[in-house]
């Protein structure tokens, strides 16, 4: 036998000694597949977090960083009257219609009737800011009390809402099923936020919002806070974190 034969004898035996070894012990396919089950354990934390980022910019701040006393952010519901002084601050101009509205909400509720009927419909505002007396007034005519708001208790009195329905309208007007089916409803559904509005009673929140589906009523908010409400189909008082009550279904 040669010495170079010899040699590779050698090398073949240590070679099948150490694979032998290593295969018993299994060291490198364990770790290999351990390699491999980290890498993808890792991409999926990736791409997770990822998403987590892609979701956080796109959902609302929480509801510790909403300044509720921001003027467009008051929340009135039966639960929450109108502080005392609130209307002081308050100048309300004639709007379309010739209703009255809070004046800083005047020119985007304009431009989205505006934007509207260019489109072809035909909204037509039938409600909007009340005075305390008449909001007395429609309560103390109302038969049905859970029909109409409590005075003091009605975002029609501080400005910010606005009813409107389809102009000529045929059908029961306080169906809101009904109602929501119009073109014109649709459209302001759809494009409300782009305004600064929110549709203020959605049908599935009447537990939260204490008051009966209305496809009409129009809430100003301001176009950032709109525009992740509606996204995010939650109603006011589940963007401010306010849902601590909820019992009776009304009117407003
Ligand atoms: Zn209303």
């Amino acid at each position: 036998m040669s010495k170079a034969k010899k040699f590779l004898i050698f090398d073949i035996l240590l070679l099948l000694v150490i694979g032998g070894v290593v295969y018993m012990k299994g060291i490198p396919l364990d770790s290999l597949k351990k390699d491999k089950e980290e890498v993808a354990i890792e991409e999926e934390i990736e791409e997770e977090v990822e998403e987590i980022q892609e979701i956080a910019e796109t959902t609302p701040e929480t509801a510790s960083e909403i300044n509720p006393d921001e003027w467009d952010l008051i929340l009135v519901n039966p639960w929450n009257a109108i502080p005392d002084g609130y209307l002081d601050t308050v100048e309300t101009v004639y709007t379309d219609g010739g209703y009255l509205i809070d004046s800083r909400v005047q020119e985007d509720l304009e431009k989205m009737l505006a934007d509207c009927r260019d489109v072809g419909y035909s909204p037509e505002i039938i409600s909007a800011f009340r005075t305390r007396e008449t909001q007395e007034s429609l309560y103390n005519s109302t038969a049905n009390k859970n029909d109409t708001a409590y005075p003091g208790t009605s975002e029609h009195e501080c400005g910010l809402a606005v009813d409107i329905l389809e102009s000529g309208y045929g059908g029961d007007w306080d169906n809101a099923e009904k109602t929501a089916e119009t073109e014109t409803q649709k459209w302001l559904t759809d494009h409300c936020a782009e305004y600064g509005f929110i549709l203020r009673y959605p049908k599935d929140k009447e537990d939260i919002t204490g008051i009966v589906y209305e496809s009409w009523h129009y809430r100003y908010v301001g176009k950032e806070h709109a525009e992740r409400i509606m996204a995010d189909g939650v109603c006011l008082e589940e963007y401010l974190g306010r849902t601590d009550h909820a019992e009776n279904r009304i009117g407003d």
